[in-house]
Protein backbone atom coordinates (compact mmCIF):
# COMPACT_ATOMS: atom_id res chain seq x y z
CA UNK A 1 0.00 0.00 0.00
CA UNK A 2 1.42 3.51 -0.53
CA UNK A 3 1.42 6.31 1.77
CA UNK A 4 -1.16 8.47 2.43
CA UNK A 5 0.10 11.57 3.58
CA UNK A 6 -3.55 13.55 4.36
CA UNK A 7 -2.24 16.19 6.73
CA UNK A 8 -2.37 19.11 5.29
CA UNK A 9 -2.06 22.28 7.56
CA UNK A 10 -2.34 25.05 4.66
CA UNK A 11 -4.52 27.31 4.54
CA UNK A 12 -5.91 26.75 8.09
CA UNK A 13 -5.28 28.50 11.23
CA UNK A 14 -4.31 26.98 14.13
CA UNK A 15 -5.30 28.71 16.54
CA UNK A 16 -6.13 33.11 17.20
CA UNK A 17 -3.95 33.10 20.28
CA UNK A 18 -1.76 31.26 22.01
CA UNK A 19 -0.16 30.90 25.66
CA UNK A 20 1.48 27.12 25.74
CA UNK A 21 4.69 27.79 27.92
CA UNK A 22 6.34 26.67 24.91
CA UNK A 23 6.14 26.05 22.30
CA UNK A 24 4.94 29.41 22.30
CA UNK A 25 3.84 31.93 20.61
CA UNK A 26 6.89 33.64 17.82
CA UNK A 27 7.24 36.84 17.13
CA UNK A 28 5.72 38.15 14.29
CA UNK A 29 8.28 39.47 12.79
CA UNK A 30 9.87 35.59 12.45
CA UNK A 31 7.70 35.40 9.27
CA UNK A 32 9.85 38.28 7.77
CA UNK A 33 13.13 37.06 8.69
CA UNK A 34 12.16 33.62 7.46
CA UNK A 35 11.50 35.12 4.13
CA UNK A 36 15.03 37.07 4.22
CA UNK A 37 17.06 34.16 5.27
CA UNK A 38 15.55 32.26 1.88
CA UNK A 39 16.35 35.57 0.16
CA UNK A 40 19.66 35.98 1.16
CA UNK A 41 20.78 32.61 0.87
CA UNK A 42 21.25 32.64 4.37
CA UNK A 43 19.40 28.98 4.36
CA UNK A 44 22.03 27.12 2.17
CA UNK A 45 25.45 28.85 3.47
CA UNK A 46 28.34 26.19 4.97
CA UNK A 47 29.14 26.25 8.57
CA UNK A 48 32.69 27.15 7.74
CA UNK A 49 31.92 29.18 5.31
CA UNK A 50 33.02 33.42 6.24
CA UNK A 51 28.87 34.36 5.89
CA UNK A 52 28.33 31.79 8.64
CA UNK A 53 31.12 33.42 10.67
CA UNK A 54 30.04 36.49 10.09
CA UNK A 55 26.85 35.53 11.71
CA UNK A 56 28.19 34.07 14.60
CA UNK A 57 30.28 37.04 15.47
CA UNK A 58 26.72 39.03 15.46
CA UNK A 59 24.96 36.75 17.01
CA UNK A 60 27.28 36.40 19.90
CA UNK A 61 27.31 40.06 20.18
CA UNK A 62 24.15 40.56 20.12
CA UNK A 63 23.03 38.02 23.21
CA UNK A 64 26.01 39.62 24.93
CA UNK A 65 24.78 43.41 24.66
CA UNK A 66 20.57 42.80 25.21
CA UNK A 67 20.57 39.97 28.00
CA UNK A 68 23.67 41.96 29.64
CA UNK A 69 26.06 38.67 29.50
CA UNK A 70 29.35 39.62 31.01
CA UNK A 71 32.05 39.91 28.82
CA UNK A 72 34.47 36.81 29.71
CA UNK A 73 31.41 34.51 29.60
CA UNK A 74 31.82 32.28 26.45
CA UNK A 75 28.61 31.23 24.63
CA UNK A 76 27.71 27.76 22.61
CA UNK A 77 24.82 26.52 20.71
CA UNK A 78 22.66 23.11 21.22
CA UNK A 79 19.31 22.00 19.95
CA UNK A 80 17.61 21.47 22.69
CA UNK A 81 17.77 22.32 26.72
CA UNK A 82 17.42 18.91 27.00
CA UNK A 83 20.99 18.45 25.59
CA UNK A 84 22.24 21.39 27.59
CA UNK A 85 21.34 19.02 30.81
CA UNK A 86 23.19 15.82 28.69
CA UNK A 87 26.21 18.10 27.81
CA UNK A 88 27.26 19.43 31.54
CA UNK A 89 26.83 15.74 32.83
CA UNK A 90 28.99 14.49 29.83
CA UNK A 91 31.27 17.42 30.06
CA UNK A 92 31.65 19.51 33.30
CA UNK A 93 30.81 16.79 35.91
CA UNK A 94 33.35 13.38 36.45
CA UNK A 95 31.73 11.43 39.16
CA UNK A 96 28.91 14.14 41.36
CA UNK A 97 26.22 16.46 40.80
CA UNK A 98 23.98 17.89 43.00
CA UNK A 99 20.09 18.86 41.91
CA UNK A 100 18.08 21.06 43.99
CA UNK A 101 14.06 22.01 42.50
CA UNK A 102 10.95 21.57 43.72
CA UNK A 103 9.28 20.39 40.66
CA UNK A 104 9.17 18.19 37.73
CA UNK A 105 11.59 19.90 34.76
CA UNK A 106 14.22 20.27 38.05
CA UNK A 107 13.70 16.51 38.88
CA UNK A 108 14.02 15.18 35.25
CA UNK A 109 17.12 17.33 34.75
CA UNK A 110 18.40 15.21 37.75
CA UNK A 111 16.92 11.59 36.19
CA UNK A 112 18.87 12.55 32.76
CA UNK A 113 22.06 13.06 34.49
CA UNK A 114 21.80 9.98 36.86
CA UNK A 115 21.88 7.98 33.43
CA UNK A 116 25.87 9.42 33.12
CA UNK A 117 27.02 10.48 35.91
CA UNK A 118 28.38 7.68 38.69
CA UNK A 119 26.76 9.63 41.83
CA UNK A 120 23.82 11.92 42.03
CA UNK A 121 22.24 13.37 44.74
CA UNK A 122 19.03 15.99 45.03
CA UNK A 123 17.15 18.25 47.63
CA UNK A 124 13.51 18.84 46.95
CA UNK A 125 11.81 22.01 48.47
CA UNK A 126 8.31 23.17 48.67
CA UNK A 127 7.39 25.14 45.58
CA UNK A 128 5.04 27.37 48.23
CA UNK A 129 8.44 28.46 50.23
CA UNK A 130 11.63 29.91 49.18
CA UNK A 131 14.95 27.82 48.72
CA UNK A 132 16.51 27.76 52.51
CA UNK A 133 20.12 28.09 51.40
CA UNK A 134 21.79 27.94 55.17
CA UNK A 135 20.15 25.07 55.63
CA UNK A 136 21.97 23.40 52.68
CA UNK A 137 24.09 20.26 53.56
CA UNK A 138 25.83 19.16 50.18
CA UNK A 139 27.51 15.92 50.34
CA UNK A 140 31.44 15.62 49.61
CA UNK A 141 32.91 16.11 46.38
CA UNK A 142 30.22 17.93 44.01
CA UNK A 143 31.75 18.96 41.31
CA UNK A 144 28.24 20.88 39.71
CA UNK A 145 24.94 21.95 41.61
CA UNK A 146 22.27 21.80 39.39
CA UNK A 147 18.93 24.35 39.99
CA UNK A 148 16.32 26.05 37.75
CA UNK A 149 15.63 29.61 37.54
CA UNK A 150 12.11 29.18 36.52
CA UNK A 151 9.72 25.87 37.27
CA UNK A 152 7.78 25.60 34.54
CA UNK A 153 5.82 22.91 35.57
CA UNK A 154 4.56 24.97 38.60
CA UNK A 155 5.42 28.14 38.01
CA UNK A 156 8.05 29.11 40.12
CA UNK A 157 11.27 31.04 39.99
CA UNK A 158 14.48 31.69 42.25
CA UNK A 159 15.11 35.02 43.37
CA UNK A 160 18.54 36.57 42.33
CA UNK A 161 19.60 37.08 45.73
CA UNK A 162 18.50 33.50 46.45
CA UNK A 163 21.09 32.10 43.77
CA UNK A 164 23.61 34.98 44.99
CA UNK A 165 23.25 32.82 48.80
CA UNK A 166 24.29 29.57 47.01
CA UNK A 167 26.62 31.37 44.96
CA UNK A 168 28.03 32.56 48.57
CA UNK A 169 27.93 29.16 50.38
CA UNK A 170 29.73 27.53 47.45
CA UNK A 171 32.15 29.49 45.98
CA UNK A 172 34.44 27.02 44.64
CA UNK A 173 31.37 24.45 43.04
CA UNK A 174 30.20 25.12 39.12
CA UNK A 175 26.45 26.17 39.54
CA UNK A 176 24.72 25.04 36.06
CA UNK A 177 20.93 27.10 36.00
CA UNK A 178 18.32 25.48 33.34
CA UNK A 179 16.61 29.00 32.21
CA UNK A 180 14.99 27.81 29.88
CA UNK A 181 11.32 29.64 30.74
CA UNK A 182 12.91 33.24 31.98
CA UNK A 183 15.81 33.89 29.92
CA UNK A 184 15.14 37.22 27.32
CA UNK A 185 12.07 37.24 29.68
CA UNK A 186 13.66 38.64 32.78
CA UNK A 187 16.61 40.18 33.75
CA UNK A 188 19.30 37.04 34.87
CA UNK A 189 22.66 37.91 36.63
CA UNK A 190 24.83 36.03 35.01
CA UNK A 191 27.82 36.73 37.27
CA UNK A 192 26.84 34.79 39.81
CA UNK A 193 26.44 31.02 38.06
CA UNK A 194 28.51 29.78 35.96
CA UNK A 195 26.47 27.55 33.54
CA UNK A 196 22.98 29.26 32.04
CA UNK A 197 21.19 27.69 29.47
CA UNK A 198 17.82 27.88 27.75
CA UNK A 199 15.97 26.38 24.51
CA UNK A 200 14.79 29.35 22.05
CA UNK A 201 11.01 27.79 22.10
CA UNK A 202 10.12 29.99 25.26
CA UNK A 203 10.91 33.79 26.25
CA UNK A 204 13.18 34.14 22.88
CA UNK A 205 9.93 33.71 21.19
CA UNK A 206 11.11 31.73 18.12
CA UNK A 207 10.70 27.92 16.60
CA UNK A 208 11.95 24.74 18.72
CA UNK A 209 15.30 23.55 17.45
CA UNK A 210 17.80 25.59 19.34
CA UNK A 211 19.53 26.43 22.76
CA UNK A 212 21.85 28.79 23.64
CA UNK A 213 24.44 28.00 26.45
CA UNK A 214 26.44 30.45 28.34
CA UNK A 215 29.91 29.39 30.08
CA UNK A 216 31.71 31.16 32.89
CA UNK A 217 35.46 31.26 32.61
CA UNK A 218 35.34 28.61 35.72
CA UNK A 219 32.83 26.46 33.38
CA UNK A 220 34.97 27.05 30.73
CA UNK A 221 38.26 25.42 32.54
CA UNK A 222 36.00 22.95 33.95
CA UNK A 223 35.61 21.61 31.22
CA UNK A 224 38.88 22.13 29.99
CA UNK A 225 40.18 19.92 32.82
CA UNK A 226 37.99 17.08 32.05
CA UNK A 227 37.93 17.47 28.29
CA UNK A 228 35.77 15.37 26.97
CA UNK A 229 36.41 14.49 23.11
CA UNK A 230 34.33 11.09 22.63
CA UNK A 231 30.60 12.56 21.95
CA UNK A 232 29.54 14.66 18.95
CA UNK A 233 28.38 17.36 21.14
CA UNK A 234 31.20 17.18 23.93
CA UNK A 235 31.93 20.51 25.57
CA UNK A 236 35.45 20.51 24.92
CA UNK A 237 34.84 20.32 21.18
CA UNK A 238 31.73 22.11 20.66
CA UNK A 239 33.41 25.20 22.73
CA UNK A 240 36.50 24.62 20.56
CA UNK A 241 34.43 25.36 17.48
CA UNK A 242 31.79 28.08 18.47
CA UNK A 243 35.23 29.87 19.27
CA UNK A 244 36.38 30.16 16.16
CA UNK A 245 32.91 31.06 14.63
CA UNK A 246 32.42 27.56 13.25
CA UNK A 247 30.03 24.77 14.68
CA UNK A 248 31.28 21.15 14.93
CA UNK A 249 28.06 19.60 13.18
CA UNK A 250 25.88 21.21 10.24
CA UNK A 251 23.73 23.39 13.12
CA UNK A 252 19.96 25.07 12.85
CA UNK A 253 21.32 27.73 10.69
CA UNK A 254 17.82 29.22 9.89
CA UNK A 255 17.04 29.40 13.69
CA UNK A 256 20.81 30.59 14.80
CA UNK A 257 19.98 33.41 11.95
CA UNK A 258 16.33 33.97 13.29
CA UNK A 259 17.70 34.92 17.05
CA UNK A 260 20.10 37.17 15.39
CA UNK A 261 17.54 38.83 13.43
CA UNK A 262 15.64 39.07 16.39
CA UNK A 263 18.22 39.88 18.89
CA UNK A 264 18.85 42.70 16.96
CA UNK A 265 15.17 43.99 16.83
CA UNK A 266 14.88 43.55 20.48
CA UNK A 267 14.90 45.84 23.34
CA UNK A 268 17.94 45.18 26.01
CA UNK A 269 16.53 42.60 28.59
CA UNK A 270 15.92 46.01 31.41
CA UNK A 271 13.23 46.87 29.07
CA UNK A 272 11.58 43.34 28.20
CA UNK A 273 11.58 42.73 31.71
CA UNK A 274 9.44 45.72 32.43
CA UNK A 275 6.99 44.80 30.12
CA UNK A 276 7.23 41.03 31.46
CA UNK A 277 6.34 42.93 34.96
CA UNK A 278 3.98 44.99 34.04
CA UNK A 279 1.69 42.15 32.32
CA UNK A 280 2.64 39.72 35.49
CA UNK A 281 0.87 42.28 37.80
CA UNK A 282 -1.94 42.69 35.11
CA UNK A 283 -2.39 38.95 35.43
CA UNK A 284 -2.29 38.41 38.92
CA UNK A 285 -5.08 41.41 39.47
CA UNK A 286 -6.96 39.82 36.88
CA UNK A 287 -6.71 36.07 38.01
CA UNK A 288 -8.31 37.42 41.65
CA UNK A 289 -11.02 39.04 40.03
CA UNK A 290 -11.91 35.72 38.77
CA UNK A 291 -14.63 33.15 40.54
CA UNK A 292 -12.99 29.16 41.34
CA UNK A 293 -9.94 30.10 39.74
CA UNK A 294 -6.46 31.11 41.88
CA UNK A 295 -3.35 30.89 41.48
CA UNK A 296 -1.32 28.21 42.60
CA UNK A 297 1.92 29.66 44.33
CA UNK A 298 0.33 31.96 47.04
CA UNK A 299 3.77 33.29 48.02
CA UNK A 300 4.75 36.36 45.33
CA UNK A 301 8.41 35.98 46.52
CA UNK A 302 8.70 32.23 44.52
CA UNK A 303 5.73 33.24 42.36
CA UNK A 304 7.37 33.02 38.66
CA UNK A 305 6.48 36.41 35.85
CA UNK A 306 6.78 34.62 32.91
CA UNK A 307 4.59 31.08 33.81
CA UNK A 308 1.58 31.61 35.80
CA UNK A 309 -0.59 28.14 37.37
CA UNK A 310 -3.81 28.44 38.20
CA UNK A 311 -5.71 26.20 40.49
CA UNK A 312 -9.21 25.41 40.70
CA UNK A 313 -11.66 22.22 41.01
CA UNK A 314 -11.02 19.55 38.08
CA UNK A 315 -14.37 20.08 36.99
CA UNK A 316 -13.94 24.46 36.45
CA UNK A 317 -10.23 23.69 34.95
CA UNK A 318 -11.56 21.33 32.78
CA UNK A 319 -14.16 23.99 31.72
CA UNK A 320 -11.61 26.23 31.26
CA UNK A 321 -9.45 24.11 29.15
CA UNK A 322 -12.35 23.30 26.50
CA UNK A 323 -13.61 26.79 26.51
CA UNK A 324 -10.39 28.10 25.57
CA UNK A 325 -9.84 26.00 23.15
CA UNK A 326 -13.28 26.19 21.35
CA UNK A 327 -12.71 29.93 21.23
CA UNK A 328 -9.40 29.68 19.78
CA UNK A 329 -7.21 30.05 22.47
CA UNK A 330 -3.99 27.30 23.60
CA UNK A 331 -3.50 27.40 27.04
CA UNK A 332 -0.68 24.61 28.96
CA UNK A 333 -2.22 21.83 30.45
CA UNK A 334 -0.73 21.07 34.02
CA UNK A 335 2.13 19.71 34.08
CA UNK A 336 2.80 15.83 35.15
CA UNK A 337 0.80 15.53 38.63
CA UNK A 338 -0.65 18.93 38.39
CA UNK A 339 -2.70 17.76 35.03
CA UNK A 340 -6.32 17.69 36.31
CA UNK A 341 -6.19 21.15 38.78
CA UNK A 342 -4.31 23.35 37.30
CA UNK A 343 -3.41 24.87 33.77
CA UNK A 344 -0.83 27.54 32.91
CA UNK A 345 -0.42 30.26 31.02
CA UNK A 346 2.55 31.75 29.41
CA UNK A 347 4.00 35.33 30.05
CA UNK A 348 5.88 35.61 27.01
CA UNK A 349 7.07 38.87 25.70
CA UNK A 350 6.38 37.81 21.78
CA UNK A 351 2.79 37.48 22.97
CA UNK A 352 0.21 40.39 21.77
CA UNK A 353 -1.23 42.64 24.54
CA UNK A 354 -4.49 42.64 22.31
CA UNK A 355 -4.60 38.68 22.50
CA UNK A 356 -3.90 38.79 26.00
CA UNK A 357 -6.67 41.59 26.51
CA UNK A 358 -8.86 39.69 24.87
CA UNK A 359 -8.18 36.36 26.40
CA UNK A 360 -8.72 38.03 29.58
CA UNK A 361 -11.90 39.24 28.53
CA UNK A 362 -13.02 35.91 27.55
CA UNK A 363 -11.92 34.58 31.10
CA UNK A 364 -14.46 37.33 32.21
CA UNK A 365 -17.27 36.94 31.00
CA UNK A 366 -17.12 33.26 31.74
CA UNK A 367 -15.78 32.93 34.98
CA UNK A 368 -16.34 36.46 37.06
C1 LIG B 1 10.82 23.45 28.27
C2 LIG B 1 11.82 23.19 29.31
C3 LIG B 1 12.85 22.25 29.14
C4 LIG B 1 12.95 21.37 27.93
O1 LIG B 1 13.29 22.12 26.81
P1 LIG B 1 13.66 21.36 25.43
O2 LIG B 1 14.14 22.46 24.56
O3 LIG B 1 12.38 20.73 24.97
O4 LIG B 1 14.67 20.35 25.73
C5 LIG B 1 13.79 22.12 30.14
N1 LIG B 1 13.73 22.85 31.26
C6 LIG B 1 12.76 23.76 31.47
C7 LIG B 1 12.75 24.55 32.73
C8 LIG B 1 11.78 23.96 30.50
O5 LIG B 1 10.82 24.87 30.70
Amino acid sequence: MPWVFNISLTGRNLYKASFYPGPSRVYSKVTEYIYDAYREGILSINHRSKEFAELMVDLKAQLHYKLDIPSDYEMIFASSATECWEMIAQSLVRTSSFHIYNGAFGKKWETYTSRIVQKTGGHHFDCQQELDVGALDLPENIECICITHNETSNGTQLSNDVIKALREKYPEHLIAVDATSSMAGVVLDFSIADVWFASVQKCFGLPAGLAVMILSPAAVTQAANIDDRNKYNSLSFVLENYRINQAPYTPNVLNLYLLNRSMNKNKLIGEIEDKTEARYQEWCSHISSLRGLELMIKNDAVRSKTVLCIEGEQELIESVKREARSNGIIIGNGYGELKETTFRIANFPAIKSKEIASFQKFLSRKYS
